[in-house]
């Protein structure tokens, strides 16, 4: 998704996840599932009325929760996906500074991806989890997300894992889950959207954006019962894992800081020195407003006119150029996402004991990176595409039960990273060019800092 309107449309259509108490209650479900799991692992393990509460109860309200979140993904990703593509037209209208906005977007979210994979890999946050225990719990998240997880059964390997990139049939390519086809589509979609523009093109590309504004709401409906799902999961899983999964969970979380951090504060001021000729103390000290707000928010749409007035007030970027980095960087350039899906699913396959092969991690990259596109700038925006890819990969995307209580406050740290990356972006994109966008940026114009 990109520019001003999607942000917009993101913003209304979406009620404010996690906002106000939602995330007091989700860290309430996450706690009183911990602590009860816990117990019940010490105190009662094995028991007969622990199986049956986890089974009849905890269990099936967890997965009635994630099978609410994997029936909006499609519709979602399909939607975001064609939309963002169809907007990037402005690309072609903005000649060179959105050429260069692309090359830098790619650039720097593959370096992003690549250190944090290098960095799972290196730290094995999940590795070592008692296997038997690992697949008994699949076992009974498996009925619920058995359909996503068949679509990984059947995964292809080598130079056959490229072609099926290529849906021939679509249908069966979504009806599979087949992540990667069914984005290719959406892209192929876009263009040809970006093509042909008539009447009849836009009122289809509004309808595509009706689309996506109703699975974002359904989405914010759906979040609204997290903090109980939450407290199942948690319930489940510990009293399954005992005090290993707390020791697990803290290794992860550290492992995603770590990835966000070395983002943050080798790669930027690297990038800032050395390319944009930047005092990287200077740049941080000035975006402090917009950090602090991404940070609180958990969403680079709703930090967008902070962003925007910052880059136009403290680092004085030339306006036109700020504008139009921000508004497209806002859903598209998500560097901070990109890492923490990237170590996220990697983390769960260890954890489930899903041995993933270089050319899965490559398939993991690939998609993470396309992810920058296909994700929300919303709180959450990342947890239903990490379902997709986990499906992709045959981890079964019931695991990500295992990392939602502590979601919000990665949340939190990614967005924070999402938006300083796009200021860097910015600044970049001002830095190594003179030319000034010539027209065709009424969307970026919109998007006035005097609005905000
Ligand atoms: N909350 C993030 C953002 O708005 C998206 C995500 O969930 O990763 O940038």
């Amino acid at each position: 998704m990109a520019g001003t309107d999607a942000s917009e449309m993101a913003a209304e259509a979406t009620p404010p996840i996690g906002h106000g108490n939602l995330q007091w209650r989700i860290l309430i479900g996450f706690i009183l599932g911990l602590v009860g799991g816990l117990a019940a692992y010490s105190f009662a393990k094995d028991a007969l009325w622990v199986q049956t509460i986890v089974t009849y109860v905890t269990g099936p309200i967890g997965q009635i929760f994630l099978r609410l979140l994997f029936m909006l993904v499609i519709p979602l990703l399909f939607s975001a996906l064609v939309v963002g593509i169809a907007e990037m037209g402005e690309i072609r209208s903005l000649g060179r500074v959105g050429i260069r906005t692309l090359v830098y977007t790619v650039i720097v979210s593959s370096i992003a991806v690549a250190i944090s994979i290098a960095l799972v890999n290196i730290l094995q946050p999940g590795a070592g989890v008692d296997k038997a225990a690992a697949n008994e719990l699949l076992a009974q998240g498996a009925e619920g997300a058995s359909s996503i997880v068949q679509a990984s059964a059947e995964s292809q390997a080598g130079v056959n894992q490229l072609i099926a990139i290529v849906p021939s049939n679509i249908i069966s390519a979504m009806s599979s889950n087949d992540i990667l086809a069914v984005m290719f589509f959406a892209l192929f979609f876009g263009i040809g959207l970006l093509l042909v523009q008539t009447r009849r093109t836009e009122t289809l590309k509004d309808a595509i954006e009706g689309v996506f504004e109703v699975s974002m709401r359904l989405i914010g409906m759906v979040i609204q019962i997290a903090p109980v799902a939450i407290f199942c999961f948690m319930f489940n899983l510990s009293a399954q894992f005992g005090w290993e999964l707390l020791v697990k969970l803290a290794a992860y979380v550290g492992v995603v800081l770590l990835a966000l951090g070395l983002q943050m504060f080798v790669v930027f001021p690297a990038i800032l020195k050395f390319v944009a000729g930047k005092s990287p103390i200077a740049f941080f000290s000035e975006t402090r407003e917009a950090s602090l707000m991404a940070f609180s928010t958990a969403s680079s749409n709703a930090t967008l006119p902070t962003a925007l007035r910052v880059a136009d007030t403290e680092l004085k970027l030339p306006r036109r150029i700020a504008r139009f980095v921000l508004t497209i960087g806002a859903t598209a350039n998500q560097n901070g996402t990109a890492m923490f899906e990237g170590v996220t699913v990697l983390f769960l396959a260890q954890f489930f004991g899903v041995d993933l092969s270089l050319a899965d991690q490559a398939f993991v990259m690939l998609i993470c990176i396309l992810a920058g596109i296909g994700t929300a700038g919303v709180p959450g925006g990342s947890l239903p595409v990490i379902a997709l890819i986990l499906a992709g990969v045959g981890v079964d995307p019931a695991g990500i039960g295992l990392i939602l209580g502590v979601d919000r406050f990665l949340d939190m740290c990614r967005t924070t990273l999402n938006v300083v990356g796009d200021l860097v972006a910015a600044q970049v994109i001002s830095a190594t060019g003179s030319d000034a966008p010539a027209g065709g940026i009424d969307r970026a114009e919109m998007a006035s800092a005097d609005d905000v």
